[in-house]
Order: structure tokens, then C-alpha cells, then sequence
């Protein structure tokens, strides 16, 4: 039986890890994990509770015992809050700030790594985040982390809220961006880099199909390697 892999898929905010992790794991037919939309949905949870991002002893108190229960549908990712389907609520670039400033936190970080790791425990995964590859899958089968220019990552952010109906400013959305880089890579846990043994790939100027291209010629080599 061929070997069902870990992948994982780390990069900054807008280099296109988001949609390439997740057609990769429908055409491979593996589970596709957005680590992003858990630590979204704390922030957003948080946010509900009107806790101070500053405030680490109630962010703590929050994630004690937190249950964050998320699934995939049709290749895409729920998460649920109290019972309710809040992925589309969480996805804009407010909560994508909360989520990057809560996520510094060490018992918000605690708390999500059992799920995650959980939800890869039996490989075929494609797990997409900011320390998939460093922190919560180590010992990875593959590790990519994507990067862009910062301006090439700005307008897919731009083009992406624009079709999803969230009327945005470029500009706002660049600045917003590299305020959220900066903040998660100079971050004490688990700061966004790439792990020592990634094949790093830059997409500014390679379409969706040109990286998934990419990806799948390494996937094809490793499931061949590991099935032998
Ligand atoms: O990927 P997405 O933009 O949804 O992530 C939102 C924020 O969640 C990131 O800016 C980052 O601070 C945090 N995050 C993280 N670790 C992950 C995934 C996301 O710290 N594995």
C-alpha cells in the first residue's frame, strides 16, 4: 500500500499557500489542514468575549480546556464556535491581525498543538500554517514553504477579499500584511521561518498551477521513494 505522507506548507501571509495546500490535497486525496483558521478562530472567540489581546493570564483562562472542533468539507475547512460555522466570519484581515497577536501567546500555542498534531496522525495530510514544518510535524515526509514578493502577495490578498464581496485598500492590505510578518517572524515561539531541511519556493510570478506543478513532481518522487 503506498505510504500516506505529511506535508507540510509554511510561508508568510499571501505567498499562496492557502490555495495550492489545498488543491494539492484534493488532487492526492489527503486531508488539508489551515492551521490559520484555528488560531483565527481563538482570536475571533476571544474578541466575542471582549478579552484584551494584550491580556495573556485571560487568554489563557480561554484556551484551559478549549475545544475548537473543525472538519473538511468538500476539501474545504469548517471551523466551529459554540456550534456555529464561523470560517467565512474569521477570514478577513482584522481577525488575521488578532489571530497573529494571540498566537504569540504560549498557552494558545499549547492548546492547538494536540488537535493539530492529532488530525496527522495517520499521515496523508497537506498542513498548511507558520510552524507545520518546525514545530508541529518535525519529522515531516516533506516540508515546502512558500514565499512572494511583498507586493505580488498584497494584490492576491487584494484580488482574493475583492471576489469573496470585502471591499479592501491595496495599500491598507500591504502595510497590513508586512505588520504581520514582522510580528510573526520576530516572535519568541514557534516564529515563522523555514524549517533547515524545506524546499523553499518563491512564487512571485509562477501561477497556482505552475507551484502546484512544483510540489506534486516532489510529492510523486517521495510516495514513489517510500513506497520501495
Ligand atoms: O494563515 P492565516 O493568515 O490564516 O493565519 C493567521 C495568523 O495565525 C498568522 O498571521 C499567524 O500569526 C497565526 N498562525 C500561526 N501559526 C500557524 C498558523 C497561523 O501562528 N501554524
Amino acid at each position: 500500500m503506498e505510504k500516506r505522507l505529511i506535508i507540510t506548507v509554511d510561508g508568510p501571509a499571501g505567498s499562496g499557500k492557502s490555495t495550492v495546500s489545498r488543491i494539492l490535497a484534493e488532487r492526492i486525496s489527503y486531508i488539508y489542514l489551515d492551521t490559520g483558521l484555528l488560531y483565527r478562530a481563538v482570536a475571533y472567540k476571544a474578541m466575542q468575549r471582549g478579552i484584551s489581546i494584550e491580556d495573556d493570564e485571560a487568554l489563557r483562562k480561554l484556551c484551559d480546556g478549549i475545544d475548537i472542533p473543525f472538519e473538511t468539507d468538500n476539501g474545504n475547512m469548517k471551523v466551529l464556535i459554540d456550534g456555529e460555522d464561523v470560517s467565512g466570519r474569521v477570514r478577513t484581515e482584522e481577525i488575521g491581525m488578532l489571530a497573529s497577536s494571540v498566537s504569540a501567546v504560549s498557552a494558545v500555542r499549547d492548546a492547538l498543538l494536540l488537535p493539530q498534531r492529532s488530525a496527522g496522525r495517520y499521515g496523508g495530510i497537506v498542513a498548511e500554517g507558520r510552524d507545520m514544518g518546525t514545530v508541529v510535524f518535525p519529522g515531516a515526509d516533506i516540508k515546502f514553504f512558500l514565499d512572494a514578493d511583498a507586493d505580488e502577495r498584497a494584490k492576491r490578498r487584494y484580488a482574493q477579499l475583492m471576489e469573496n464581496g470585502i471591499n479592501v485598500d491595496l495599500g491598507e492590505i500591504k502595510k497590513g500584511l508586512e505588520a504581520r510578518d514582522y510580528q510573526d517572524t520576530q516572535r519568541e515561539i514557534a516564529p515563522l521561518k523555514p524549517a533547515g531541511d524545506s524546499v523553499i519556493i518563491n512564487t512571485t510570478g509562477i501561477d497556482v498551477e505552475g507551484v502546484i506543478e512544483k510540489m506534486t513532481i516532489i510529492v510523486e518522487k517521495h510516495t514513489r521513494l517510500a513506497g520501495n
